[in-house]
């Protein structure tokens, strides 16, 4: 690893302990040195050696409602003294039926039965064993497969990396481990969609679900669709009797201007995914969110027709009550206005970009503002340099990008983008 950046001013719990830690997505031998942060609050991470940054990714997109908010706090604390946690299986609490009740009647449709995790990756292979045990329940035991799309993250286990972008995804090295599925390219033009019909009809005895994350392609490098390609999915799916799998861990809560994606499309998927800023990124926690067609398939007599999950973690009253908060702030507080006024100053903002050499493409959607490179020669040195201007932005692929949170103030959100034009202009 380069040299720690704290420089002399180095903690001794980071001299101590980070020989010992093994960081993600980073090649140990030449990343450079993490930031030993101590603080957050608002939209300001601290570092040890009193540096402040502006943060423009939200704990990777999860920290909605900025830092250390104090309800969220009160609510943990609350729940902290009384019940920190409990087992699930045989018995319940009020944080999480709570939390279920109110989850089924913001969603769209009769998306009504929610089964708990503690990660998004868990949440979506736990949608996908719902998809697959549906047929089997049914007598049905050749559709175990899903069709899933080009440019899509479903996360990083053994299970979800088989379902994302098998060459451009993080995942290819694996690739002769991992289950095999139909991928195919999101019906965006006349070539893409003949293709996925063409897959879709080729494989459709063997497929259960469609599954793919609704109008922003997140990991896969920002890449937006419209909603009609959604209402596309929804079709074909009716009409292959499939399953339509909707992973709106990234864009669930508001991210794209509307609580859900799904909403702009006007469609309602057989099961939903919801993690990321679910808990306004304050604990782990995901909820994978069934309509009462799937779960009637496992209601029997037969003991093995039920749903063999059970995460030891799952439905925790900490992290059901950081969410149950999250969506008190939601109701409370302005938070799509704040979106629509988010999505207003990033593409005023980040336009001029478009003209600087090297730059692809500049797109915002919600509270997302992404800036494409034609090429990142170094995300990790770029980062730095961003780091020295005082703000955390975390450049991958070929993108520099914001997922700021809801609540950033206009001056910092234009501190972050004017950062990003300084940098970009000096790249050359
Ligand atoms: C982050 C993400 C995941 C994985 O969630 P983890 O909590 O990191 O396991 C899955 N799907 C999408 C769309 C995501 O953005």
């Amino acid at each position: 690893m380069q040299a720690a950046p704290n420089g002399p001013t180095n903690p001794e719990w980071y001299e101590e302990g980070l020989p010992h830690i093994w960081l993600p997505y980073a090649q140990m031998k030449t990343a450079s040195a993490p930031l030993a942060a101590v603080k957050t609050y608002g939209t300001t991470l601290e570092l040890a050696d009193g540096r402040t940054l502006t943060d423009g990714v939200a704990a990777w997109w999860t920290a909605c409602h900025g830092y250390n908010h104090p309800h969220i706090r009160k609510a943990v604390e609350t729940q902290l003294a009384t019940m920190p946690h409990i087992m699930f299986g045989g018995t319940v609490h009020e944080p999480a039926l709570r939390l279920a009740s109110r989850l089924s009647a913001m969603l769209p449709g009769d998306l009504e039965r929610v089964f708990f995790t503690d990660s998004g990756s868990v949440s979506v292979e736990v949608a996908m064993k719902m998809a697959i045990q549906y047929r089997l329940n049914k007598g049905q035991t050749k559709r175990t497969k899903m069709l899933a799309f080009k440019g899509g993250y479903h996360g990083d286990t053994l299970a979800t990396m088989a379902v994302c972008d098998p060459e451009e995804g993080m995942h290819h090295l694996y690739g002769q481990a991992l289950a095999k599925h139909i991928i195919a390219p999101l019906p965006q033009d006349e070539a893409s969609t003949a293709e996925f019909y063409r897959l879709l009809k080729h494989h459709a005895h063997e497929i259960t679900a469609i599954i793919t994350e609704p109008l922003v392609q997140g990991a896969g490098g920002m890449l937006f669709h419209t909603p009609e390609v959604l209402r596309i999915l929804r079709k074909a799916a009716d009409e292959h009797d499939m399953l339509l799998i909707l992973d709106e861990i990234f864009t669930g809560f508001g991210r794209t201007g509307t609580l859900f994606a799904c909403e702009q499309a006007g469609i309602v998927p057989d099961i939903i995914t919801l993690s990321k800023a679910l808990t306004g990124g304050t604990m782990a926690l995901a909820a994978t969110v069934a309509l009462r067609h799937v779960f009637e398939a496992f209601l029997s007599d037969n003991p093995e027709h039920a749903l063999m999950h059970g995460p030891t973690f799952m439905a925790n009253p900490l992290a059901c009550a950081c969410a149950n908060a999250s969506l008190d702030l939601f109701e409370q507080e302005p938070r799509l206005e704040q979106v629509q006024r988010i999505q207003a100053v990033l593409a005023e903002t980040l336009e001029p970009c478009r003209a600087l050499p090297g730059v692809k493409d500049v797109r915002t959607l919600g509270a997302i503002g992404v800036v494409e490179l034609e090429k990142i020669a170094n995300p990790d040195a770029l980062r730095q340099r961003f780091i020295a201007q005082g703000v955390w932005i975390r450049p991958f692929r070929s993108i520099v990008y914001l997922t700021p949170a809801f609540t950033i103030m206009e001056q910092d959100l234009r501190k972050l983008t004017a950062t990003i034009y300084r940098v970009l202009s000096e790249q050359t």
